[in-house]
């Protein structure tokens, strides 16, 4: 059952942060149609993520894959994009294909060569985003920046895999100019690989960068898709 007034809290709150993405664009100069809200659901049950599709959410994002496994089907009703942006092991790329139209977190060529393998045989062409560690934290995933660039180039020439950007998940730290400069990082990554003219790197542009906490400085430092959560869901549900 939809709780009516769970679903009108999730309305109102998705409105405030298109509000709050609008306003980081308009102070960037940026147009704020060039930034995409992917509703991050992680913990919440199927019938508040419908409910923000229902309101007008575009992009979901699951962490883990048994949430995705789980949710997936209750969605097919719904036109929405359902993301991966959690660690994926490669013994669960079967369970992640049927429900995904992008992997955000590839971060080895081995998981890509997987990923493409398995499309390929699925006769899609999978959307993926590079993950990188532009903070350097031990805790998180993602390539470091340094081979990011060669990591980029060579996901970009597989069949079944078409290169869409790239994802990072932004320091952990109250000073603003750590976070941007490690947004910047990940601009300069995609500017550069964008740029090279190498096969299959021309529409890797976007940058998912920024949560419910963060998100005005990554449209600073040109995001285009934040991926937000508790700013729309409140707090994540016990499981
Ligand atoms: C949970 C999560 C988010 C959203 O975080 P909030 O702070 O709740 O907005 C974004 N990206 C990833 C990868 C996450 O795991």
């Amino acid at each position: 059952m939809v709780d009516i007034d769970a679903a009108r809290i999730i309305a109102d709150q998705l409105a405030a942060v298109r509000r709050r993405v609008a306003a980081g664009a308009e102070a960037a100069g940026r147009d704020p149609s060039s930034v995409r809200v992917l509703l991050a659901t992680k913990t919440q049950p199927l019938d508040l993520v419908r409910s923000a599709i229902i309101a007008g959410g575009t992009l979901i994002g699951e962490n883990r894959v048994q949430e995705l496994v789980e949710k997936g089907p209750g969605l097919t009703d719904l036109t929405c994009e359902v993301h991966l942006i959690g660690h994926l092991q490669s013994n669960k790329i079967n369970q992640v294909l049927p429900w995904a139209t992008c992997v955000q977190t590839v971060d080895s060529v081995d998981l890509a060569r997987r990923l493409a393998a398995r499309a390929t045989d699925a006769g899609r062409v999978l959307d993926v985003m590079i993950q990188v560690n532009v903070s350097g934290e031990a805790s998180k995933f993602g390539v470091p920046p340094a081979s990011s660039r060669e990591l980029a180039a060579r996901v970009a020439a597989l069949p079944g895999l078409h290169l869409s950007g790239f994802m990072t998940v932004g320091a952990r730290s109250a000073d603003a100019h750590v976070i941007r400069s490690g947004y910047a990082r990940l601009r300069d990554i995609r500017d550069a690989t964008a740029g090279s003219g190498l096969a299959g790197t021309d529409d890797a542009i976007e940058l998912s960068m920024g949560m419910s906490g963060d998100l005005e400085l990554a449209i600073a430092e040109g995001s285009t898709m934040v991926r937000v959560g508790t700013a729309v869901f409140g707090d994540r549900q016990a499981r």
